[in-house]
């Protein structure tokens, strides 16, 4: 049987670190989350951020827009929190409803307090070879749990599956600047279990079940990103956990595995922008 791959265990020791060093700071940096709609699932996600954060010492505010809310309104609000000293961290809630452009407001926020790292600035620095401000939350957390494994990058195949900009196509260029020989894989990609067949390291994000055991090279490593309620309203990752604990030699679980990463990962962003602030002002 696979080794977990144990997110919850590895988010912990993240988050009893920063709370020892944020108690040594003086000031305590400030995450403003914006979330606009009732999507269910944000709401959860936000209240969990909140809630993390808060545990920390580091302040935390949620802005509650409705779904009405027309884009120029979201991106002076935006303003707004990039104009605000007190201000050191913004996110903003993806998905937003459908009459609002993504990338509008995303290119809006302050590359200096974009959290997420999901700025033009920030995503070109990574595209391009620089070091961005901060990484991306999700394919941080990936990289930070295959660390703590001691699970080897260098040649390895890597084969991603999903190319969003949250996750995929972040996460492959990291895989890349590691040295990993990385496939990534989407809905267009003709014979998935070929290429899944001869990767090292498989990492799903796709939010539906699509790898099973038969799919996989034996002793290979599974990363499950993706998340989605079964028929029976179970928490499921696209991988069954059934079949493919039995090839793989390590395998995250849903929940446990990714999930609680991206969270410390968001907690690790928040400090690391609050002291690139401090040490330049
Ligand atoms: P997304 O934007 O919907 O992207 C899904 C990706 O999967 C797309 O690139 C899509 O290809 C690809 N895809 C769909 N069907 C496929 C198939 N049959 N074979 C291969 N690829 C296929 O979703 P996302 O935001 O990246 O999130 C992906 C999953 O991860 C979701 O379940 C989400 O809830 C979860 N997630 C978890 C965390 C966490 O912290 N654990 C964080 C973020 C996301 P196309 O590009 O061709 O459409």
């Amino acid at each position: 049987m696979a080794i977990i791959l144990d997110g919850k265990k590895l988010r912990d020791k993240i988050l009893n670190d920063l709370r020892q060093k944020l108690d040594r700071f003086d000031k305590k940096p400030t995450l403003v989350v914006v979330l606009v709609g009732d999507n269910a699932a944000s709401k959860i996600y936000v209240a969990n951020k909140k809630k993390t954060a808060q545990s920390l010492g580091i302040n935390s505010v949620i802005i509650e827009l409705p779904s009405e809310t027309k884009e120029e309104e979201l991106l002076s609000k935006i303003n707004e929190l990039n104009n605000d000293e007190s201000v050191t961290a913004i996110l903003v809630q993806l998905p937003l409803p459908k009459h609002i452009s993504q990338k509008n407001i995303i290119n809006a926020i302050k590359p200096e307090k974009d959290v997420d790292g999901f700025t033009p600035y920030n995503f070109g620095r990574l595209f391009s070879g620089y070091e961005p401000l901060v990484y991306p939350c999700t394919p941080k957390g990936v990289l930070l749990l295959l660390d703590e494994y001691n699970i080897e990058l260098d040649g390895k195949h890597v084969v991603v599956i999903g190319r969003s900009n949250i996750v995929g196509r972040p996460l492959s260029q990291m895989l890349l600047n590691r040295n990993a020989t990385v496939t990534v894989c989407h809905s267009h990609t003709k014979n998935l279990a070929q290429i899944t067949k001869t990767a090292d390291i498989v990492i799903s994000a796709v939010g539906k079940k699509i790898i099973e055991g038969e799919m996989l090279k034996s002793d290979c490593v599974i990363v499950d990103v993706g998340i989605f309620k079964d028929e029976n309203g179970k928490t499921r990752g696209d991988a069954d956990f059934e079949t493919a604990s039995r090839i793989a030699s390590y395998i995250s679980p849903v929940p446990g595995g990714v999930g609680p990463m991206t969270i410390a990962s968001l907690m690790l962003n928040t400090v690391e922008l609050f002291e690139k602030m401090i040490n330049k002002s």
